[in-house]
């Protein structure tokens, strides 16, 4: 079984209820997919058992000893990447379009680390994830490594928790296809009730199961409700709401999960919500 903890933007939530069942699911393994601003080890804590860089971009360069100086690369370039038979790695793709006009095949791909794969063993069991150079680009295929990574941790019959990437670009697709069930996280605001129109579209899309948790439920009664009519009218289960409660400021400043936090009721409504679904993913 594979759960993947979504939302329509970054900002509702989302971690705090990944950290939180990240800890209360001592045997699951974990993936923090949300490569670009990874936190779970964060709260996890443990120590780092596997670390390779990942190979995501490709850049072009000139060997200058073979180059004829015609300028047909210059004039390829549709990225502007070229000046005065020298490459800016910035501006390259790396779409291999130079190469194939150079007649002097002075133009070589090298491969461009843009990050790194790791696995980390927490108290609370095995956590892949990833670190991604700021501003690196292909964050969905990094996304997939991490989960390739975590599934030789595990078996078929264990439960992945994902924590997933927010919004609906291409990381947020690579952390949602495969997965059987989907908690969406979404804050009662009218930008937030149409974020998360939009990445239920994209779990339909994907045949994954759609659960729901309104999270601060209580800042805006009425459009609660509007997501609630709306889910029940979808037949689409509203699993937790959350209320607000100043004690998750404390645990994000504190490092540690939520439901830790015993006067906490977010923490309690965060446990009551892992054992509803435990019994429905089960
Ligand atoms: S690989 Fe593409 S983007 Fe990079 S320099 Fe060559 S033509 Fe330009
Ligand atoms: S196309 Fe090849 S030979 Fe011509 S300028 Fe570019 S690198 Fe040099």
């Amino acid at each position: 079984m594979q759960l993947v903890i979504i939302s329509g933007k970054g900002g509702t939530g989302k971690t705090t209820i990944a950290a939180s069942f990240a800890y209360l699911s001592q045997d699951s393994i974990k993936c923090d997919c949300d490569v670009d601003a990874s936190n779970l080890h964060i709260v996890l804590g443990g120590e780092d058992i596997e670390r390779e860089p990942y190979i995501g971009a490709k850049a072009a360069s000139i060997m200058p000893d073979k180059c004829i100086q015609c300028g047909a690369c210059e004039r390829m370039c549709r990225y502007d990447a070229i000046h005065d038979f020298k490459i800016n790695p910035l501006k390259c793709e790396g779409c291999a379009a130079c190469t194939v006009v150079c007649p002097a095949n002075a133009i070589e791909l090298k491969d461009e680390v843009t990050g790194d794969t790791l696995v980390t063993q927490t108290t609370r069991g095995i956590l892949s994830r990833a670190h991604m150079i700021p501003g690196a680009e292909g964050s969905g295929k990094l996304v997939t490594d991490v989960r390739k990574k975590a599934k030789k941790y595990g078996t078929d019959e264990d439960l992945y928790l994902l924590d997933g990437t927010p919004g609906v670009g291409c990381a947020v697709m690579a952390s949602i296809t495969g997965c059987q069930g989907a908690l969406i996280v979404v804050e009662p605001t009218q930008s937030g009730l149409s974020d998360f129109k939009r990445v239920l579209s994209v779990v339909h899309h994907f045949k994954v199961h759609p659960y729901i948790c309104i999270n601060k439920y209580d800042i805006n009664e009425r459009i609660t409700k509007e997501i609630e009519a709306f889910c029940q009218e979808a037949s689409i289960e509203v699993i937790g709401k959350i209320p607000f409660d100043t004690w998750v400021d404390t645990s994000i400043n504190g490092l540690k999960p939520i439901v830790l936090y015993e006067e906490s009721a977010a923490g309690h409504a965060i446990r009551d919500m892992w054992h509803d679904l435990q019994h429905k993913i089960g």
